[in-house]
């Protein structure tokens, strides 16, 4: 039988820039199928689709093999591109870490691209949880990736804020950013166990419809796995509440960016507190349902002089225990940046406040800075050509 020509209905999916079509990755299985049946094709085209471009990867719609030739040339003329977000450069470090700068289809060129890292050791921070469990054969590789371009939370020790906040980053371009980086390091998914943190430029928070709609796409397109995610929130109240919400079965884990052990220190050096204190975003916490085994982490940056103190570790000690919570404390050393006026930790600092922790009872790990000489470990994002 003859291929009937493929007829597309012209969808109004156009960017803001005007004109030119919204990318198509970004749409899960089921939208995809929407797409194709109102171009008077068969529902199954759209998983085809879903198929080529989260699991094979391909970039370009005239590689979809499985879609007949009529139907590709068609989407190619209608002007339709699967425009996922590709790495434009990429920085390496001594230490075999990689920052990418990461540049999205159509955006304007403020908000053009954003950053992603990849720790092919890992950094620390995935220890202690529940994955631990597992076999230990598992590499610890860790793709750091972005929620937004730039920042509005204004914690006074990152230089992403630096930026302020330029936009938010859809679905499709927080998910392109972990396919980009999987592809480029050959990651095979469902071999190769790498974990994914949503740790980079942004509060995922404050971009909550768009966070969670990459991380569905990333669970159930691209076959990744919650358990081995982790999304870092500053404290943003209302959106840890929507977290509570989520099916435990596509959510990944939390970690709450502590950093200082009390709302007075707190206050100065992360503003966002003044609006939801510690005591607030605790309660909030706490209404998450963990899975077994899961434990809440509490990132903790240490700031030379003011929050690396004996004293502090007591005091985040009592803090971790009257919480209540299943909970670990993965602690940071400061990483300088340009333009902000705090001081590294003594290694001593941190190795007494660590020891503070343990003798305490706390789980505590320390993450080791990853790709420093290429402004690429915590805090240190921002996007830049210099490095
Ligand atoms: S630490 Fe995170 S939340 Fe705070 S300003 Fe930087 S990117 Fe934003």
């Amino acid at each position: 039988m003859r291929e009937k020509p493929a007829q597309l209905v012209p969808l109004d999916v156009t960017n803001s820039s005007g004109g030119s079509r919204e990318p198509l990755f970004g749409l899960d299985a089921d939208s995809l199928s929407r797409l194709l049946v109102a171009a008077g094709e068969p529902a199954f085209r759209g998983k085809q689709m879903a198929e080529a471009m989260y699991r094979q990867w391909l970039s370009e719609i005239p590689e979809i093999s499985t879609l007949p030739v009529t139907l590709r040339e068609k989407f190619v003329a209608e002007g339709w591109k699967i425009g996922r977000p590709v790495i434009a450069r990429a920085f390496q470090s001594v230490d075999g870490t990689e920052r990418y700068l990461i540049e999205f289809e159509g955006s304007t060129p403020k908000g053009k691209s954003a950053e992603a890292v990849w720790m092919p050791e890992g950094d620390g921070g995935e220890a202690g949880d529940e994955t631990d469990t597992e076999a230990k054969d598992w590499s610890r590789a860790t793709v750091c990736i972005s929620s937004q371009v730039g920042c509005a939370v204004n914690c006074q020790f990152c230089l992403t804020a630096k930026l302020g906040l330029q936009r938010n980053l859809t679905a499709g371009e927080i998910a392109g950013q972990v396919v980009a980086v999987l592809e480029r390091q050959s990651v095979r998914v469902g071999r190769d166990r790498e974990n994914l943190v949503f740790m980079g430029m942004g509060e995922p928070f404050l971009n909550y419809d768009n966070f969670m709609a990459a991380v569905r796409l990333l669970v159930r397109e691209v076959g990744l796995s919650p358990r081995r995610m982790t999304v870092s929130t500053s404290g943003i109240v209302p959106g840890i509440e929507r977290f509570a919400l989520e099916p435990t079965n596509v959510r990944p884990k939390l970690a709450i960016s502590l950093n200082a052990p009390n709302n007075t220190i707190r206050d100065e050096i992360m503003p966002i507190n003044r609006k939801w204190p510690i005591s607030e975003i605790i309660a909030a916490v706490r209404r998450v349902p963990l899975r077994p085994r899961e434990r809440i982490t509490f990132e903790y940056v240490l700031l030379g002089g003011v929050t690396d103190r004996p004293e502090h570790a007591r005091e985040v000690a009592r803090l971790v225990r009257r919480s209540g919570l299943p909970a670990k404390v993965n602690l940071i050393a400061w990483n300088p940046g340009p333009g902000i006026a705090y001081a590294m930790p003594s290694p001593e600092a941190v190795a007494a406040f660590h020891k503070l922790l343990i003798e305490e009872g706390i789980p505590v790990y320390i993450r080791q800075p990853r790709g420093r000489d290429i402004f690429a470990a915590c805090g240190q994002l921002k996007r830049t050509l210099e490095a």
